[in-house]
């Protein structure tokens, strides 16, 4: 068996964790994830993760993950393709807002929709030509404010201003936890050390 190391960032959120993710190779070609760990060498988050970043192996290895698109027929579960899924759906949605209206699909989206490339490029397209009003998301209870904020300043909602916490000397925080958003959307990795050392240097958080 050889092992091989593998320097990714974590997608899960936007702190973009580095990681250090060992992969086993077993002599019939059967690769599984050994480790995910923090890595040290990312100047950015220095070696930290949290417990969402080791879990991605769990999902990664687990043996009830689905693979491949499953149809329900009765109570019976059965496998299908790509092509007949993404037909299947598109028969589907059609099928129901003609009936109902186009209101009658309502759409939810989360943050691994924000954090995938094909997601991120082709849903906005998609969710146009279905154009219901039904769109829910975590973004609503969680960072729309600061969308807004950014639109009104800056001129559009993705313009977020990323706090320079490595070198202020105070960080007013209005409306916000970075300790429970893991400094998310405000991309600082291992914001507790980052706090502490502000708090050290003499500097001022409130
Ligand atoms: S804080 Fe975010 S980017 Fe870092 S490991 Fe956790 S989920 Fe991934």
């Amino acid at each position: 068996m050889t092992k091989t190391l593998h320097h990714r960032a974590c997608h899960l959120c936007e702190a973009i964790c580095g990681l250090n993710i060992e992969v086993s190779h077993e002599p019939n070609g059967h690769a599984v994830i050994g480790s995910i760990k923090g890595d040290p060498l990312d100047p950015f988050s220095r070696g930290h993760i949290c417990p969402k970043a080791v879990a991605l192996q769990d999902i990664q290895n687990d043996p009830d993950r689905l693979r491949q698109p499953h149809r329900r027929i009765g109570e019976q579960w059965q496998a299908i393709s790509w092509e007949e899924a993404f037909s299947l759906a598109a028969e589907r949605l059609w099928a129901v807002q003609q009936a109902h209206g186009r209101n009658a699909v309502a759409v939810y989206q989360g943050n691994p929709s924000v954090h995938n490339y094909g997601l991120m490029t082709h849903s906005n397209y998609f969710l146009g030509l279905l154009k219901t009003r039904n769109r829910f998301s975590a973004t609503s209870v969680d960072q729309l404010p600061q969308h807004l904020i950014s639109h009104l300043m800056y001129g559009h909602g993705l313009l977020l201003p990323i706090p320079d916490i490595d070198h202020t000397q105070f960080m007013l925080i209005l409306g916000g936890n970075p300790l429970a958003s893991n400094g998310s959307i405000m991309t600082v990795p291992d914001v507790e050390k980052r706090l502490k050392a502000l708090r050290a240097r003499g500097g001022r958080l409130v």
